[in-house]
């Protein structure tokens, strides 16, 4: 039974036993960009590290200054750990415009989780060092997700390697912290030279580079959870079906010395369109989910609404096109998520995932579990994804999301649609057997579900 703190504890405090339980269950996170615990351990007990992620982006949009912002997430890897009581004062007085929001709500949970109340002041989150310096030692990703009723993790990192993001993260990760298998890389060609490095293969053709991508899924699909593909932040998500002689000469330009002619846009489009479906061809064979990245744009001051509101219009042709592979909504397509529920409703092969979406929108993310209940099948949906690099961040959105499942599940009952027993199965379902009957990996795990 997780060890829930304010305010999650205090809403259950006043709920019937059933909804308890639907709290208590413990939940698979399907997205994360989470450090490996030496690194976090080596940063230390710096609470500022959890305004780092998506707060600043509200801030932003609060009207806060880039310059300024800069400030505040820049590192500070030396004690001691605080100056955030440096913070400019138009960060603090901005504070009180996001503590709201669901990106506020997620550090004054995580706040309240390492022994702070539940407030967005700098003094709350500098109380939190001494509880954290103590319990940040070797040990603590298991001892606190064991804590919070974390079960398993998976991780599309963010580790940069020489300026370039490698696409599988080569650290060991627990046994309950899997990896994904980052495909951008392959498809934004020619930048990916740390690729070609790692596997000794130089890419000077479309048959080279099928041989690298192809020795990645032999090398380390084993190892991975998932193919993870965020093409969406670059381009619409038609990859066309393209001939492989045309896909071939594409590439040949894209890769031609620069005192060429170089490639077109459309070149380039032909290529990523003919790799994705290569990929996802692989990606059958070796039988791991597709995970793409659909709606809402991480940062600010870029939301380009045309392509995202088409982001699923544009992705329901290779959903039908490979049904062999199964495929993964992030975010809901968030704000534009209602057609993944009919995806989800009319494709076997088509899952909704609902990482990220309780800390952007909490009120949207909810509205949302209620109306797919009431529209797709129960195992088509995961609950969540912490979406965060700090996993105290990850733990403090847990509860956040935990909150949301109990809100839902209560208005489906009191509705009448259905009872509560019928309610505590949907939990287990979006909590965690959902998540186990898609992932493998997952059903191998020594902490065994509730
Ligand atoms: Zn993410």
């Amino acid at each position: 039974m997780p060890d829930f703190s304010q305010p999650l504890e205090q809403y259950l405090s006043r709920k019937p036993s059933w909804l308890r339980e639907v709290a208590s269950q413990g939940v698979h996170s399907t997205h994360e960009h989470l450090h490996t615990e030496a690194q976090r351990l080596a940063r230390g007990p710096d609470t500022a590290l959890w305004l780092h992620h998506y707060l600043p982006t509200d801030l932003a949009g609060a009207g806060v200054s880039p310059e300024v912002l800069q400030q505040m997430v820049q590192e500070r890897d030396r004690p001691p750990y605080i100056p955030l009581r440096e913070l400019d004062a138009s960060i603090i007085n901005a504070f009180s415009l996001v503590r709201h929001t669901g990106y506020g709500e997620v550090v004054k949970r995580t706040a309240s989780l390492f022994g702070g109340s539940g407030e967005l002041t700098v003094e709350n989150l500098a109380s939190c060092i001494a509880g954290l310096e103590q319990r940040l030692t070797p040990g603590f990703y298991a001892r606190e997700c064991g804590r919070c009723g974390l079960l398993s993790m998976q991780t599309n990192s963010f580790d940069m390697v020489d300026g370039e993001r490698l696409p599988v993260r080569r650290e060991q990760c627990h046994s309950f912290h899997f990896k994904d298998l980052f495909i951008d890389g392959f498809l934004r060609w020619p930048h990916a030279e740390m690729a070609q490095q790692e596997k000794s293969l130089r890419v000077d053709s479309l048959e080279s580079w099928e041989a690298l991508v192809e020795r990645y899924f032999a090398d380390d699909a084993a190892d991975c959870i998932a193919v993870k593909c965020a093409m969406a932040y670059a381009r619409s998500l038609n990859f066309e079906a393209v001939e492989r002689e045309d896909a071939s000469r594409a590439l040949d330009a894209m890769l031609a010395p620069a005192s060429a002619t170089g490639s077109t846009a459309s070149e380039r489009r032909a290529f990523e369109n003919y790799g994705m479906r290569f990929i996802l061809a692989l990606a059958g064979r070796y039988e791991l989910p597709v995970k793409f990245h659909t709606g809402h744009y991480a940062g600010h001051g870029s939301e380009p609404l045309h392509r995202i509101r088409n982001n699923l219009i544009d992705l329901e042709p290779l959903i039908a096109a490979f049904p062999q592979v199964n495929f993964i909504i992030m975010h809901h397509a968030y704000p534009y998520g209602e057609a993944a529920v009919t995806l989800a409703k009319s494709y076997a092969n088509c899952f909704i995932d609902q990482c990220w979406t309780w800390a952007m929108n909490p009120a949207a993310a909810s509205r949302y579990l209620f109306e797919f209940l009431l529209g797709a099948p129960a195992n088509k949906l995961f609950l969540f994804g912490g979406d965060y690099a700090c996993l105290e961040l990850t733990l403090g959105h847990l509860d956040l999301a935990r909150q949301g499942l109990c809100l839902t599940l209560e208005r489906l009952v009191d509705e009448g649609w259905a009872t509560p027993d019928e309610a505590l199965e949907l939990a287990r379902r979006v909590c965690h057997r959902n998540q186990e009957a898609l992932f493998p990996p997952l059903r191998h795990l020594k902490q065994a579900s509730p």
